[in-house]
């Protein structure tokens, strides 16, 4: 069984007040960090190994030390809550159930990076999380962990609430910091980064809801103990939010030792695969990472296992392998077709474009054009090697990651289910009614 550290107090009744989470040992941890110094803190942070949980996985401390510290100016800490990848909803778990493990992760790293004001940026769609998180705000400050003179050693700290309107572009930390700024939701050119020139053009870090709960236990266990579990570089737990063709969607907390075959098939986790029927493929990472089928989903391009981790879900490279991503973990069974799953994602993507480039803004468009021709039996096998053409073109052409993660579910569902696209072409009326299923293996 996997450890538990963001997780372990969720099944408590009233775990989302303050009183009820105080009992549990809440709050402990930002009394021990506010008796320690920001750089104490900035180097347990850096010890625990601690990978950003939003998707790209980049080392936590790491990214607080480039924050720039320039006299006078203020600095800010802001949490990306625009979780709107398909298939990602474990921090609106976390926001939902344990708004005080946020608030608590928040006041610590605040203390640590000197951010007397930081923010919650959540997505629109999560209209029901702002009055619990605010709620968990006014709990937090009438205890005295938030406002002015915390705990008496002088340092303030405000926390805000400020609801996204629902654009997936606004995930995306630069476009994200233009909208709390009350503009547009276009990501700017880097650099500058925000650690230099983030909010009203001051220092700022921008960091995942999960990245900064992950913060409470690290300073609780000691960071050389969170990074004592897990594998490698991958430390501590994963919250992976598991969805699709299984017996138990929900949220689960991993520590990254386990199989990718365990999780899907332990009656711990996903509980096997919906109807007794055949694993066809998955998307580990929330839908912008490669589609893996189910062969090299199992086990790597070496043979071994296939572990719930940054390095062995990349085994491959993006060739063969995929990433951890956001953990929202997709899984399509035998009856899935992988050209409408495809076809779904490009709409999405195309829809979710902010228009700023050129290979972005019409690229999108025409995979989805395309997708569409291919899924509805008029598409010919030349528009397959278009659309891997097009989605070459917009990979690393674009402003901000929205090309990217346009262009890799389209080669990767082409890479590995070239024949079931090959199908549909030259099936025009038999895949209006059928679907491939697991012809190619
Ligand atoms: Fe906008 Fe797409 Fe360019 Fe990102 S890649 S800036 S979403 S047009």
């Amino acid at each position: 069984m996997s450890k538990k550290l963001l997780l372990k107090d969720a099944h408590i009744e009233g775990i989302r007040y303050f009183e009820t989470y105080r009992k549990q040992g809440g709050y402990t941890a930002a009394e021990k960090a506010l008796k320690m110094t920001p750089e104490e803190v900035l180097e347990e942070v850096k010890a625990s190994g601690l990978r950003g949980r939003g998707g790209a996985g980049f080392p936590t401390g790491m990214k607080w030390s480039f924050l720039a510290k320039p006299e006078g100016v203020p600095r800010h800490l802001v949490v990306n809550a625009d979780e709107s990848e398909p298939g990602t909803f474990k921090d609106r778990y976390l926001m939902e159930f344990l708004p005080h493990l946020l608030i608590e992760g928040m006041l610590i790293s605040s203390y640590c990076l000197g951010s007397n004001v930081s923010y919650i940026y959540i997505r629109g769609e999560y209209s029901w999380i702002p009055d619990i998180l605010e709620e968990a705000i006014e709990e937090a400050k009438a205890a005295g962990f938030l406002g002015k003179n915390i705990l008496g050693t002088g340092f303030d700290c405000e926390i805000y609430v400020q609801r996204g309107g629902g654009a997936y572009i606004c995930g995306e930390e630069t476009a994200l910091l233009e909208s709390l700024e009350g503009k547009r939701g276009n990501p700017r050119l880097k650099p500058p980064f925000p650690a230099v020139k983030g909010l009203w053009e001051r220092p700022t870090v921008v960091n995942n809801v999960e990245s900064i709960a992950a913060i409470v236990p690290i300073i609780d266990i000691t960071g050389a103990e969170y990074a004592k579990i897990g594998v490698g570089r991958s430390t501590g737990t994963k919250l992976i939010s598991a969805c699709g063709n299984i017996n138990k969607p929900g949220v689960y907390e991993i520590d990254m030792t386990i199989t990718v075959e365990e999780f899907i098939y332990s009656d711990e986790y996903c509980g096997g695969i919906k109807d007794g029927k055949r694993l066809k493929a998955c998307i580990p990472g929330g839908s912008s990472v490669p589609i893996v089928p189910a062969n090299l989903l199992l086990k790597t391009v070496n043979g071994e296992p296939r572990y719930m981790n940054y390095e062995s879900l990349a085994d491959g490279g993006f060739a063969t392998g995929t990433m951890m991503g956001s953990g929202g973990f997709i899984v399509l069974d035998e009856d899935q077709c992988v050209v409408e799953h495809t076809m779904t994602l490009a709409r999405f993507y195309n829809h979710e474009s902010c228009g700023q480039c050129t290979p972005c803004r019409e690229g999108t468009g025409w995979m989805y054009k395309i997708l569409k021709k291919i899924e509805n039996g008029e598409g010919k096998i030349e528009d397959i090697d278009l659309l891997w053409d097009i989605q070459r073109k917009i990979e690393g052409n674009t402003i901000c990651p929205l090309g990217d993660a346009a262009a890799w579910p389209v080669a990767a569902a082409i890479r590995h289910f070239r024949d079931e696209f090959e199908w549909h072409v030259k099936n025009p009326e038999l895949c209006k009614t059928q679907n491939y299923g697991l012809a190619h293996y």
